[in-house]
C-alpha cells in the first residue's frame, strides 16, 4: 500500500472548526460528530486519516467493484485527459462510441442503444423521460404518463427518481414530488408476504401489478420501474418467478419495464447484469456505480431496438430525444469505464462474485443459526443483508442498538452498510457488498468480525 498520505488531507481531517464547512449527507451536524475521513485505499481496504485500516464491506457505496488502487484505470484517465479532456456527447469522442459498443455487447437481449449521463439518479431520470416520450409517441391519443414503482425501492435523489423511490425517509421532506407515480408492494417475503411460498408470493405480486394497472387505466401507464434486487431498501431478493411474471403483465398492458441495475450491474450479483438470472430482459436498463467502479462519475441508459425506434422520424416532427447533459459521456469517464469493464472480464470478477457470494451467504446463514438477533439473511452474489430483530420476535432491532453494532464493527476494522433513513421502523439491516476482487480468506475474516459483533448484541 502507498505510504504517502498528504499532510493537507491529514490536517483537513483533524480540523474541528471545519466540521460544519463540509455539509455531509445523512448527517445531523448538531451532534458535532467527527466523520471517518478516508485518505487512501488498496483492493478491499481503506485507510483513515489516523492510519487505521478497514475492510470495506460495502465497496464505498456499493460501487468499487474492481477494488481500490487499480493503476490501469488511473492510466486510462490520464491518457484520455491529455488527448482530449472534453467534448459533448453530441460531438462524441471515439472512446464514448467504443464504450457504447462494449455495453451493447455485454447487455442482455437487444438493449443496443446507449445514452450516457453522470449519476444513477440521472440515469433513472432519463429512463423516466424516455418512457414518457416513447409512450406518447407510440400510443397517440392515449395519455400514458404514469410510472408504477415499488415501496422500499430506491431510485435516486433528483425529483423524478425521488418520486419513483418508495422510502418515506428519503422523500417526505421534499414533497410534493412529481405527479403520476404509483407504488405497489415489494417482494418482501420476510414481512409483507409472510407465510406464502416464493411461488405464491410471486403470483400475488404479479396479480397486484395487473390489478393496479387495470384500476389506473392501462392507457395512462407508461412504465414499471424496479431494482432487480432492492438494495438500500433492504436487500429484497425476489422469488425466481417474480420478474418473468412481471414482464408478462407489462407486455399484456403495453407498459415498458425499466430495470434499475445501478447497484446490481457489472457483476455484483454473480451475473454481469442481474436481469440475466431470470431471463426477463427489460425495455430500458439503468447503469451507474460499477460501470466505472466509482473511480469517476458515469451512468448510462440502455434501450431496446423497439424503444429506440420510437424516436426515429422526420426532424420536423421532433420525435427525437431532446435532452442534453454537459458531462454525460465525458470522454475521461468513458475511458475509465472501458478499462474497468476489461478488468472485470480479465479478472473473472463475475464468476468470483458468484463463488465468494455463495460463501458469504452460507456463512451469514450459519451466523443466523447461532445468533437469535439475526431474523433473516438474504442475498445473491456479493450483495447480502442480515435483518436484525429482537430475539425470538420479528420486531426490528432498536435503531440505537443497530447503530451500536455498526460502530462496533467499525472499531474492529470493518465498514458495513445499514439501511437507516429509508423506511420508518424497517431500518435494522446490516448490508455487505464488498469489492468483487474479494478472496475466500477475506470473506471469512468479514464473517468472523460480524460474528464477534453479533455476540456483543446477544451478550
Ligand atoms: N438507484 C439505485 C438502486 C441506487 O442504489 C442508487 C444510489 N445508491 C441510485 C439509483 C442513485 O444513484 P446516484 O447516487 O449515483 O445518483
Amino acid at each position: 500500500m502507498g505510504q504517502t498520505v498528504g499532510t493537507t488531507q491529514q490536517s483537513a481531517a483533524l480540523t474541528d472548526d471545519d466540521l460544519d464547512t463540509l455539509w455531509r449527507p445523512l448527517t445531523q451536524h448538531a451532534l458535532r460528530k467527527r466523520p471517518l475521513t478516508i485518505v487512501e485505499g488498496h483492493r478491499c481496504t481503506v485507510v483513515d486519516s489516523d492510519g487505521k485500516e478497514y475492510f470495506d464491506g460495502i465497496a464505498g457505496l456499493w460501487c468499487v467493484n474492481v477494488g481500490y488502487g487499480q493503476e490501469r484505470l488511473v492510466e486510462a484517465a490520464a491518457a484520455q485527459m491529455s488527448r482530449l479532456p472534453f467534448t459533448p456527447l453530441s460531438r462524441p469522442a471515439p472512446v464514448s462510441i467504443e464504450l457504447a459498443r462494449k455495453l451493447r455487447e455485454i447487455l442482455p437481449g437487444d438493449l443496443n442503444h446507449i445514452l450516457f449521463v453522470n449519476t444513477g439518479s440521472e440515469a433513472n431520470e432519463a429512463a423516466l423521460k424516455i418512457a414518457r416520450q416513447y409512450a406518447r409517441q407510440k400510443h397517440a391519443g392515449q395519455n400514458r404518463s404514469k410510472i408504477i414503482a415499488r415501496y422500499r425501492g430506491y431510485h435516486g435523489w433528483t425529483f423524478g427518481a425521488n418520486s419513483a423511490t418508495g422510502q418515506a425517509g428519503r422523500k417526505v421532506a421534499f414533497e410534493p414530488l412529481v405527479p403520476g407515480f404509483v407504488h405497489v408492494r415489494p417482494p418482501d417475503l420476510f414481512r409483507l408476504l409472510e407465510g406464502l411460498s416464493p411461488s405464491q408470493a410471486a403470483r400475488e405480486l404479479a396479480r397486484e401489478l395487473d390489478q393496479v394497472i387495470e384500476f389506473e387505466g392501462p392507457e395512462s401507464v407508461a412504465a414499471f420501474i424496479g431494482e432487480p434486487i432492492i438494495g438500500g431498501g433492504g436487500v429484497l431478493v425476489p422469488p425466481d418467478e417474480y420478474w418473468p411474471l412481471i414482464r408478462e403483465v407489462c407486455d399484456k398492458h403495453g407498459v415498458l419495464l425499466i430495470h434499475d441495475e445501478i447497484i446490481t450491474g457489472f457483476g455484483r450479483t454473480g451475473a454481469m447484469f442481474c436481469s440475466e438470472h431470470w431471463g426477463a430482459t427489460p425495455d430500458i436498463i439503468c447503469m451507474a456505480k460499477g460501470i466505472s467502479s466509482g473511480y469517476v462519475p458515469l451512468a448510462a441508459v440502455g434501450v431496446t431496438d423497439e424503444v429506440f425506434g420510437g424516436f426515429l422520424g422526420d426532424p420536423a416532427d421532433r420525435v427525437h430525444f431532446t435532452q442534453i447533459s454537459t458531462y454525460g459521456g465525458h470522454p475521461v469517464a468513458c475511458a475509465v469505464a472501458l478499462e474497468n469493464i476489461a478488468l472485470i472480464e480479465e479478472l473473472g470478477l463475475v464468476a468470483n462474485a458468484a463463488e465468494m457470494g455463495a460463501r458469504l451467504l452460507d456463512g451469514a446463514r450459519e451466523l443466523q443459526r447461532r445468533h437469535p438477533v439475526v431474523g433473516d439473511v438474504r442475498g445473491k452474489g456479493l450483495l447480502c443483508g442480515l435483518e436484525l430483530v429482537e430475539p425470538g420476535t420479528k420486531e426490528p432491532l432498536a435503531a440505537p442498538t443497530v447503530d451500536g453494532l455498526v460502530q462496533e464493527a467499525q472499531a474492529r476494522g470493518l465498514l458495513v452498510g445499514r439501511n437507516s433513513g429509508t423506511v420508518p421502523r424497517l431500518e435494522s439491516l446490516l448490508m455487505l457488498a464488498p469489492p468483487l476482487v474479494v478472496e475466500a480468506d477475506e470473506v471469512d475474516h468479514v464473517l468472523g468480525i460480524v460474528d464477534d459483533v453479533l455476540a456483543t448484541a446477544s451478550a
